[in-house]
């Protein structure tokens, strides 16, 4: 197997360059595409594809373009080019003057489909679109030629001239490829190359009222800029020889279609058709709600694009389909978080708690550590004093033996501060709602360490009720409850599964001061919490964070888990 200098195996596309390299195939030249439709934002599976077309140019000093495969102006706009080209910068890679669209080239495409003609290789087919269908016979079956096929070219000439020129209705009447109604392969049997359609499209306005179909632009646009591997998803392997078969008449040059499997995710869907659902019909927040798989979703929710490209390297590029568990891109997620969040405390669901001891008037400013994965990020001063907030499940009136957090009579370290020891319960008087607890303070355990060595079990995150800053942190949890959003009961769709807890919104959240001025984007570590990154909506004097992910990994866990199972 070809190998890399380190010596890890090629993938088969990147093993595939490295043959047309050496044999000089495209003379030694490497060009790929991304080539999204602008019918939707893009998702982590377009992530998949970006990385590698990109990825694969830089590699090979090649170079991608961005091309806009923008052949159907009913389902397109130009919000969806925006975002799309923001979210492909976001994640890292540049096109720099090689942006496309499929729509430039229609007067292209349109004098190749003359060519076609003329060469008695396409025909103008009044069949509707049903009537082609019942025509077209099945895997078993050859199909039943249309009764247009036997046009002269003179005629197919002027009335595909005529097709333009707005002569005719929607639907009445198509350009279709004369290839073979008995192939084996459905997609051989006379396709549809161009359809009739008075729509205005978002960059030719009402210049055209014929479009052309997908397998015939596609091909001829990898070939007008040169492409020499097209990178596509599986599902396009029976495209291939339709892809070959209109550069091959048509005698341009030939870049070659390669297929590899497309990204699939537990708890997830991956189809702009199902999260454009998601989002008209009200069940998200829009395109870029945190909880969507949209790589703006994700930008909202903080996950980073460093993250994104880790794990698209780490699934790599297989031709078989699989599907990935979402855990593992939630640890890539944690794992680049690790290293560049800073860490802050927050209390998400806080109860007030009283240090009885502790002089009225008096503020300490403590060190806390930024992040111990980075020394250099240094330390910040925190403001200690005698009320203070802490989160209400870190409290238990009556709590079981192992239970190392606070509860009558019981012993905590705050972390950065003193120990503290709970030693009165204040309840409100109407419901039994635990409403403030006091405490007494040790103030040799300045710095959280105590120099009897006395040692305390639990560490709890606080803040500095005069001091601490309002937020409203919003918790997410799957979109769908199901692994498989698509596994549903006859009759259902994948929205039956969508999960009624995916977010939870606390609004009462207390973080510490040094998070005044908190910027959309940040993303800081609350001890003990999880991820956090503030939102867009978040304001000076109303701040808003969503929870990028738990601290808790349950794909290192999962792993750990099978390498006892084998003994390692
Ligand atoms: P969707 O099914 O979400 O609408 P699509 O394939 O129609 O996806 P395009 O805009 O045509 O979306 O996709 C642009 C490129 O991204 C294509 O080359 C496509 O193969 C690739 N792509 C789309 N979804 C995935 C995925 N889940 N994994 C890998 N590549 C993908
Ligand atoms: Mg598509």
């Amino acid at each position: 197997m070809t190998t890399t200098d380190n010596d890890t195996p090629l993938d088969f596309i990147r093993a595939t360059i490295v043959k047309d390299l050496e044999t000089s195939k495209y003379g030694g030249k490497v060009q790929t595409r991304f080539p999204p439709e602008p019918n939707g934002y893009l998702h982590i599976g377009h992530a998949k594809s970006i990385c590698l077309n990109f990825g694969v140019a830089n590699e090979f000093n090649g170079v991608c373009n961005l091309r806009f495969d923008d052949t159907n102006p009913s389902k397109e706009e130009i919000e969806y080019v925006q975002s799309i080209e923001e979210d492909v910068r976001w994640l890292g890679f540049d096109w720099d003057d090689r942006l496309y669209f499929a729509s430039d080239y229609f007067e292209r495409l349109y004098d190749f489909a003359v060519q076609l003609i003329k060469i008695g290789r396409a025909y103008v087919c009044d069949l509707s679109a049903d009537e082609i269908r019942a025509h077209r016979g099945t895997l078993t079956e050859p199909g039943t030629e249309s009764p247009y096929r036997q046009r002269s070219v003179e005629e197919n000439l002027d009335l595909f001239a005529r097709m333009r020129a707005g002569e005719f209705e929607d639907g009445s009447r198509v350009l279709r490829a004369k290839i073979d109604m008995a192939s084996p392969n459905l997609l051989m049997r006379d396709p549809v190359m161009f359809r009739i359609l008075h729509a205005t499209h978002h960059r030719t306005g009402d210049e055209w009222c014929i479009y052309p179909m997908y397998d015939f632009a596609h091909g001829l646009s990898d070939s007008i800029e040169g492409v020499t591997h097209s990178l596509c998803t599986l599902e396009f392997e029976n495209n291939r020889p339709l892809y070959d078969w209109f550069l091959d008449q048509l005698a341009v040059y030939h870049p070659q279609q390669i297929e590899f499997a497309r990204l699939n995710l537990t708890h997830t869907v991956l189809s702009k058709r199902k999260l454009r659902k998601l989002v008209e019909q009200g069940y998200v927040n829009g395109w870029d709600d945190p909880r969507m798989p949209t790589l703006s979703g994700l930008r909202r929710r903080g996950y980073t694009p460093e993250a994104i490209r880790n794990f698209c390297d780490r699934i790599g590029v297989a031709k078989t389909n699989s599907v990935v568990e979402i855990d593992l891109l939630e640890h890539f997620v944690r794992q680049d978080l690790n290293l560049r969040a800073p860490r802050v405390m927050a209390v998400l669901n806080p109860l007030r708690v009283v240090i009885d001891n502790y002089p009225e008037d008096q503020v300490e400013e403590l060190d806390a550590r930024n992040n111990p994965e980075d020394a250099g990020t240094g330390s910040r001063k925190i403001p200690f004093s005698r009320v203070l907030y802490v989160e209400r499940d870190d409290f238990l009136e009556e709590p079981p033996k192992k239970w190392f957090r606070l509860a009558p009579g019981r012993e905590v370290r705050l972390k950065h501060a003193y120990y503290i020891t709970c030693t009165r319960v204040v309840k409100d008087e109407n419901t039994g709602e635990v409403i403030e607890l006091h405490c007494t303070y040790d103030p040799e355990t300045r710095g959280g360490s105590s120099p009897d060595g006395r040692k305390v079990r639990g560490t709890l995150h606080w803040v500095s009720a005069a001091h601490a800053l309002d937020a409203e942190v919003r918790l997410y949890d799957r979109l769908f409850a199901s692994p498989n959003p698509d596994d549903v009961e006859e009759g259902a769709d994948f929205v039956a599964n969508l999960n009624p807890n995916s977010v939870n919104i606390l609004k009462s959240g207390k973080v510490e001061p040094s998070l005044a001025g908190a910027l959309p984007g940040m993303r800081y570590q609350f001890l003990r919490k999880g991820y956090f990154c503030v939102d867009p909506d978040s304001s000076e004097g109303a701040l808003v964070f969503n929870r990028t992910v738990s601290l808790r990994d349950s794909w290192a866990k999962i792993k750990r888990g099978l390498n006892k199972g084998q003994g390692k």
